[in-house]
């Protein structure tokens, strides 16, 4: 009698386990990703995240600071920079433009927000391509330099030196964009989401416990390059390969050395930067696309946490 009362009380525990294991399999949610996508800052932006609500809390942020850094929208803090030479601007914009005054320096000019009457002289604001003169590139490379802007710090006020200054924050707004859009999903205790935007990617958190994989353009707009796992981290790729014109068989791309004036013409076809931050990874493809190979190693060296990848 007192064996079979033992027996029972096993039976019981193990039916407990067995019960209590189908309840968490049963009840684990299905392992569903949302999808949403806009076309903004000029680009194709799509949010992956396992929370509903991630989409639009990314695309909102992201069209807040496409309104503010936009050169091509006339109301935007940029423009009325670009138009008046003097402004007082938002807290978003100084911060940018002073950390790209930074990157103007670490790359000893390489990259440079300045570069935009350039970029608009080779036809690559209006998409209509053209070939200049040598002394239109000499009259617009007088206008070139992020020495000659001048952050007041005080007052938040952004003045350029010179008069027909212009600025074009396209190789770095989008990566700040990805980092206002991260803080605002952890604000929301989101800490799950894939956010990409043409050539750049933040990867937060990760896949249902697995790293984010996120393929990077090889040699050309067809070729993969690499497959990363990514968790925490942002990655950028510069190429020649999106906006770019053939004229008498040579290749221009929309990337200018700003100490030359013109187009970059290296060997390289693409950079993948990854770093902790998407502002970090935009401005260091670019970087490491006018530098070319040799001299990438030494700028990557000045940024701890980066890795660059050169096809
Ligand atoms: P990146 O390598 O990251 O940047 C290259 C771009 O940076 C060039 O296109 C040029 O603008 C600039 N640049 C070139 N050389 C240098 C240099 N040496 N140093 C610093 N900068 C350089 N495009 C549209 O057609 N319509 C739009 O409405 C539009 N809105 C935009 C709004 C915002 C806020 C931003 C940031 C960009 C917008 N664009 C728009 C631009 C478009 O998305 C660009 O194609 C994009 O910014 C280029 O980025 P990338 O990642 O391909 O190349
Ligand atoms: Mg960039």
């Amino acid at each position: 009698m007192a064996f079979s009362k033992e027996i029972r009380k096993y039976l019981v525990i193990l039916l407990i386990i067995g019960w209590s294991i189908a309840l968490l399999f049963f009840n684990q949610p299905p392992k569903r990703l949302y999808h949403d996508n806009q076309i903004l800052m000029g680009t194709f932006w799509e949010v992956t995240s396992p929370s509903k609500e991630a989409g639009q809390i990314v695309l909102k942020e992201v069209a807040r600071l496409d309104q503010l850094l936009s050169k091509y929208k006339e109301e935007s803090e940029v423009s009325q920079l670009n138009r008046l030479g003097k402004l007082k601007v938002s807290a978003d914009t100084f911060y940018i433009i002073k950390r790209s005054k930074e990157f103007y320096t670490a790359s000893s000019g390489a990259f440079d927000i300045t570069v935009s009457p350039l970029v608009s002289l080779w036809g690559f604001t209006s998409q209509k391509h053209y070939l200049p003169t040598e002394q239109e590139i000499k009259a617009a490379l007088k206008l070139v330099g992020s020495d000659k802007i001048i952050l007041h710090e005080l007052d938040n006020v952004v003045e350029f030196r010179l008069p027909g200054m212009l600025i074009d924050l396209g190789a770095i707004a989008k990566g700040f964009a990805l980092d206002c859009a991260v803080k605002k999903l952890r604000e929301k205790n989101i800490n799950n989401c894939l956010i990409y935007a043409g050539g750049q990617i933040y990867a937060l958190g990760d896949k249902f416990g697995k790293p984010w994989k996120i393929a990077i353009q090889g040699k050309n707009k067809f070729e993969i390059g690499e497959t990363l796992e990514l968790k925490n981290k942002s990655a950028s790729t510069s190429g020649n390969y999106e906006q770019f014109f053939i004229k008498d068989e040579k290749r221009y791309c929309h990337i200018i050395n700003p100490l030359t004036g013109y187009p970059v013409d290296s060997r390289i076809n693409s950079v993948t930067v990854i770093a902790n931050d998407g502002l970090t990874a935009d401005a260091l493809s670019t970087i490491l696309f006018v530098l070319g190979k040799e001299k990438s190693k030494e700028i990557l060296k000045k940024f701890p946490n980066t890795q660059g990848k050169i096809f």
